[in-house]
């Protein structure tokens, strides 16, 4: 048989869409699977915790990790700082591991670029109407933030056309097990094996 490397998953989409209640609950649902924790500077919401929902870090601490190369891919989003951290998400391809980054667009371009063999997953909400309901519903942002969010929600679904996949979210379980679908079809793909298949076979062949 051959050794599946890990399947990096990219999931985007307007803020308050339920990225991040969809990858909560795959993770919930296959324990094999990784949440890739960012880091970011803005400030940790109540019942964040360090290391679990992110790496807070000052401004000074984020731009020298960036200096240093630490990041897969950085960017700013609504005034703060936020990035993936790379040497995790390397070990775990290594070791077989399928990780999900849950970041938004500028991000996932990024990776696009230094990750080809990536999947790209876009979460789209039932309406705008239920998208600003569930941000309002969320109660994390000020007014301030949600109307900023808000309005670029419609200006996001419009970079669609960069991601392989797209999900409407109406029940959180069922995108979470349509996301599931996606990574059994991908680890599928002739494409990503073929070489390997075609080592395994060449092995076999000079010990027959
Ligand atoms: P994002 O990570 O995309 O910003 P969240 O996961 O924080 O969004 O979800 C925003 C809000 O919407 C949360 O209050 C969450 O409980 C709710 N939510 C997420 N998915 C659904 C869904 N399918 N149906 C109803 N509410 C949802
Ligand atoms: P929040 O402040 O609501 O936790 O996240 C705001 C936005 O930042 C979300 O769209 C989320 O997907 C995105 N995000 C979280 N971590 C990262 C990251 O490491 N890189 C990038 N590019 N975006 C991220």
């Amino acid at each position: 048989m051959i050794k599946k490397r890990g399947l990096l998953l990219v999931v985007s989409g307007p803020s308050g869409t339920g990225k991040g209640t969809i990858c909560k609950k795959m993770v919930e649902m296959n324990d094999a699977i990784k949440l890739s924790v960012s880091a970011t500077t803005r400030q940790p919401r109540l019942g964040e915790k360090e290391g679990i929902s992110y790496y807070f870090k000052t401004r000074e601490e984020f731009e020298k990790m960036v200096e240093n190369g630490e990041f897969l891919e950085h960017a700013m989003i609504y005034d703060n700082y936020y990035g993936t951290p790379k040497q995790a998400i390397v070990d775990q391809l290594d070791a077989g591991v399928d990780v999900i980054l849950e970041i938004e667009m500028q991000g996932a371009r990024q990776i696009r670029e230094v990750c080809p063999d990536a999947v790209f997953v876009f979460i789209l909400p039932p309406s705008l109407d239920e998208l600003k309901h569930r941000i309002v519903g969320r109660g994390t942002e000020t007014k301030e933030q949600i109307e900023k969010r808000f309005n670029s929600a419609y200006n996001e679904i419009k970079l669609l056309g960069d991601y392989d996949y797209f999900i409407f979210n109406n029940i959180v379980d069922k995108s979470a097990e349509e996301i599931f679908e996606i990574i059994k079809s991908e680890k599928s793909r002739v494409a990503r094996y073929k070489k390997d298949i075609f080592d395994m076979f060449e092995r076999e062949k000079e010990k027959c």
